[in-house]
């Protein structure tokens, strides 16, 4: 969630993440913020998919509102357990840089083809939805507030998690978009 091209200037170089870490003032507390942080797991499935996606169901609403006033190209994404929207045209989604946008099980992205590690960053903001369910938003706003984005422990997450899939992919970080 937010605009990722911030990312991308400060996430590119190998040693940004452990200097991160020692300047981060205020690592994540609380159990929900920690959770958050954490690297997530792949698409739930079975019983369980259908719980998450009624539980992130708030959530999907507004993505998919979102997705709609993109204006780009739909696809449902197995592998991700989502709908991604690619190459919004819609100037408005597209300001300020916008790169990419997970809210509930929608994804939304002013590329196209969306850079394998900007979806891997946005798929992790999907299944935090699917733990938030109707309060990620008021949750992502409330730790923006107190965290800013850098510090936010979605973020953080989100960002573990691309990081742990370049690894696992051997992919040069400079690759997509974080
Ligand atoms: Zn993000």
């Amino acid at each position: 969630m937010a605009v990722e091209s911030r990312e991308e200037a400060t996430g590119a170089r190998p040693n940004t993440w452990a200097t991160t870490r020692i300047l981060d003032p205020s690592p994540a507390k609380g159990r929900w913020a920690s959770r958050m942080a954490e690297v997530t797991a792949p698409p739930p499935t079975g019983a369980r998919r259908i719980a998450a996606i009624a539980w992130a169901s708030p959530t999907t609403a507004v993505g998919l509102l979102l997705g709609v006033v993109a204006a780009g190209t739909w696809e449902w994404r197995e592998d991700l357990g989502a709908i991604v929207v690619s190459g919004a045209r819609n100037p408005l989604v597209r300001m300020g840089g916008f790169a990419g946008q997970g809210v509930g099980h929608v994804i939304v992205s002013s590329r196209d083809p969306v850079p394998p590690r900007l979806l891997v960053h946005e798929s992790a903001h999907v299944r935090q939805a699917e733990q938030l369910g109707p309060f990620t938003l008021p949750l992502y706003f409330w730790w923006l507030a107190r965290h800013g984005y850098r510090h936010h422990p979605m973020e953080r997450g989100a960002r573990a998690t691309a990081r742990a899939w370049v690894t696992k992919t051997r992919l040069a970080p400079a690759s997509g978009g974080e």
